[in-house]
């Protein structure tokens, strides 16, 4: 009789709590991304599943938080790389060699930086991909998206060499937001399928600093085809020509996006 009470008992509390789990997850809305800025295009995602996204790792960059982070930064999963330029690949072939992370671009890039020593098991079919591809990433889907833009790669011998075409990246993170890297890009009308194909995006990192991108008027226009909530502007101020600034990019959205500029290896969460 009590062992029956207690069956009975537990399965009240199975069904309460199988009632009340979903009206808790409502409450507390989607889990969060850690992003942190590591200056000039390079960025890492965190997401709520763990699984850790370096974006165009030129982590030697003059506005790097600190000093030696390729041979530091210790766990990444995927790195994902939107164009052969040195000021994107940056760092990728070392930290892949050392954290073994797996190559997430375009199949010529793939086969230029294999090429350059990027471990070819890491490189394979499984990531490798090209405009229009949505590859998992642990917990997120990293589509790629067009950009507008060249990607010669200089190989070790001085050698500009096939990098197929420039992308940006859209990362999809389940049970999360959804993020935008624009990659090297103008704007472009292209930017207007990202929204209906993929939904809103709740935070874009978009290219500011005009002479070889979009300048803020650029990205204040793009930022509004992607119906972006958030806007956290890069590739601006690491060399003389990249002038364009975040004031500038606030003037332009009129209030249509907020704008979130990151501090240098500090993390955000969106
Ligand atoms: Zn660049």
């Amino acid at each position: 009789m009590v062992s029956r009470f207690r069956r009975f008992r537990s399965a009240l509390g199975a069904l309460a709590a199988a009632l009340l789990l979903p009206a808790v997850a409502l409450a507390q809305g989607k889990g969060k991304v850690e992003v942190t800025w590591y200056g000039h295009a390079a960025f890492g995602v965190k997401t709520p599943g763990g699984t850790v996204i370096l974006i165009d790792p030129w982590l030697s960059n003059p506005k790097a938080p600190e000093k030696g982070l390729a041979d530091s930064i210790p766990k990444v999963d995927f790195i994902l790389i939107s164009h052969g330029h040195f000021d994107h690949v940056g760092d990728a072939v070392a930290i892949a060699k050392r954290t073994g992370a797996k190559l997430i671009t375009n199949f010529e890039l793939g086969a230029a930086l294999v090429a350059a020593g990027y471990p070819k098991e890491n490189a394979g079919l499984d990531t490798v991909g090209n405009m229009g591809g949505a590859i998992q990433a642990g917990d997120a889907t990293v589509i790629m998206v067009p950009a507008v833009h060249s990607s010669g790669f200089g190989d070790s011998e001085g050698h500009n060499v096939v990098g197929g075409n420039p992308m940006g990246f859209v990362i999809q993170v389940k049970n999360g937001p959804t993020l935008y890297h624009t990659g090297d890009t103008d704007v472009t009308q292209d930017m207007k399928l990202i929204p209906e194909r993929y939904g809103a995006v709740d935070m874009m990192m978009a290219c500011i600093g005009g002479h070889f991108t979009m300048d803020p008027k650029g990205a204040a226009l793009a930022a509004r085809m992607v119906r972006a909530k958030t806007v956290i502007p890069m590739h601006f101020g690491t060399f003389p020509v990249l002038n364009g600034t975040p004031d500038e990019l606030r003037a332009a959205l009129k209030g249509k996006a907020k704008v979130d500029v990151l501090v240098p290896g500090k993390p955000a969460m969106f």
